[in-house]
């Protein structure tokens, strides 16, 4: 069977690439998908109680990328949503990330803006160079704070020492100096009103896409005819591995459901330095839904099972190139997303990729 396009894995970069080539060009595209539904980890659906969950753990979309936004809001009308986390640390719930008001609320001190410059500026640890998420944190808000919100979140979420790990990790949480406890200040913010799954369904609503679920790429490689691939599974498999295993951090996902309206104070709160868990999310303050009960999520890392996260250490970034230099060899096929590129991109990443991609190399407009 011949398709003039093949995208293999439907998460959000693969429909992005999917619903450009239908729409703009008017061509026809094959989405091969090894799981049972579409969205990748981006997937929610309804629990057996009714309670909308996101499957693969709490999903918030946030971006400064206008374009982006734009266009994931042809196919849904967004909920305003401000997340915010609350972390427990000393065995109180804290506001995450640093704020004036996580200092006030640890220290329980009622200091000014001014006083906070002083306070952190008198334990950040000056460094020449910051090599390492430990230097990120340590330098930013030294040893103490550095120990009671990073340490050990990091150590749970990677089995690693902060020490042994990218800067770009603890960097995604910023310290500010101001009163603003939401977690992500972007300008654009929000939930899909039905769904994420329901947003998906929609990019695909196109008579010029065909999905194949519960297929994995690798099986009908052989017997399908292309002439373009676009390939947003792990970089590794693709290439049958020929460079050892590409390490991709995972999780356990627990579910439990309480017959009570409300299980806690935030939509997400984490745990640094209690349980084996690194946070729970309660859906229901995700998606703003009305029911008499309410479930959440524990998130319990681990080395083995879905790929979910690259590693972020220069060990397997130096993997990852050699996987890069193959790539570099295949003809008419594109490597997208966050498990081929081996990038910690959020939702907004992704799309803005896949969009430069259909923009710039498959012609779209
Ligand atoms: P994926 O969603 O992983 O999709 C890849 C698809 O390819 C999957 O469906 C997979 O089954 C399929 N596939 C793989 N191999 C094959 C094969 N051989 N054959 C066929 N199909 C295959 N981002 C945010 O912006 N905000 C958040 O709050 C946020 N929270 C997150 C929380 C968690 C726990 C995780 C893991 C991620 C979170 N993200 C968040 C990131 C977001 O999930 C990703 O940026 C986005 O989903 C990546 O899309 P993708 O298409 O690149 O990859
Ligand atoms: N992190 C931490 N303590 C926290 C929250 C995050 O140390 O309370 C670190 C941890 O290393 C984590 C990283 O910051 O992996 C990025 O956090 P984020 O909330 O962006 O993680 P994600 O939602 O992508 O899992």
């Amino acid at each position: 069977m011949y398709f003039p396009y093949v995208v293999a894995g439907a998460g959000l970069a693969g429909l992005t690439v999917a619903e450009r080539i239908a729409a703009q060009k008017n061509e026809r595209v094959l989405v091969v998908e090894k799981r049972s539904h579409i969205g990748g980890n981006v997937y929610d659906s309804y629990n057996e109680d009714g309670i909308l969950i996101h499957n693969y753990g709490p999903h918030i979309f946030h971006t400064n990328d206008r374009e982006v936004y734009e266009y994931l809001g042809r196919f849904t009308k967004w909920n305003d949503f401000w997340h915010r986390v609350l972390t427990q640390v000393d065995g109180n719930l804290i506001p995450m990330p640093i704020t004036l008001e996580t200092i006030n609320r640890l220290y329980h001190m009622s200091m000014t803006l001014e006083e906070m410059q002083h306070f952190i500026a008198a334990r950040a640890i000056p460094m020449k160079e910051i090599k390492t998420s430990r230097d990120v944190a340590l330098s930013r808000v030294g040893e103490e704070i550095y120990q009671k919100f990073f340490e050990n979140y990091t150590k749970k979420q990677w089995g690693l020492d902060p020490a042994e790990i990218d800067t770009s990790v603890i960097s995604r949480i910023p310290l500010r100096f101001s009163r603003d406890t939401r977690y992500f200040t972007d300008k654009y913010q929000g939930m899909p009103r039905e769904g994420y799954t329901k947003l998906c369904e929609k990019m695909v609503q196109n008579r010029n896409i065909s999905i194949l679920l519960n297929t994995d790429f690798a099986e009908i490689r052989k017997e399908i005819r292309f002439g373009t691939l676009i390939y947003t599974g792990p970089a590794d498999e693709y290439f049958g591995c020929r460079h050892g295993r590409l390490a991709y951090r995972s999780i356990d996902f627990v579910m439990e459901t309480y017959n009570q309206e409300s299980f806690q104070e935030a939509p997400v709160v984490n745990y640094p330095n209690d349980y084996d868990y690194t946070r729970i999310t309660e859906f229901k303050k995700l998606t703003g839904q009305q029911h008499r009960k309410t479930t959440i999520m524990k998130e319990f890392p681990k080395a083995e099972g879905e790929p979910y996260y690259p590693f972020p250490t220069p060990d397997c970034r130096a993997q990852y190139e050699l996987y890069q230099k193959d790539m570099e060899t295949e003809k008419n096929v594109y490597f997208l997303g966050r498990l081929a590129e081996y990038r910690y991109y959020n939702m907004d990443a992704v799309v803005r990729r896949a969009l430069d991609l259909c923009r710039d190399e498959l012609g779209c407009r």
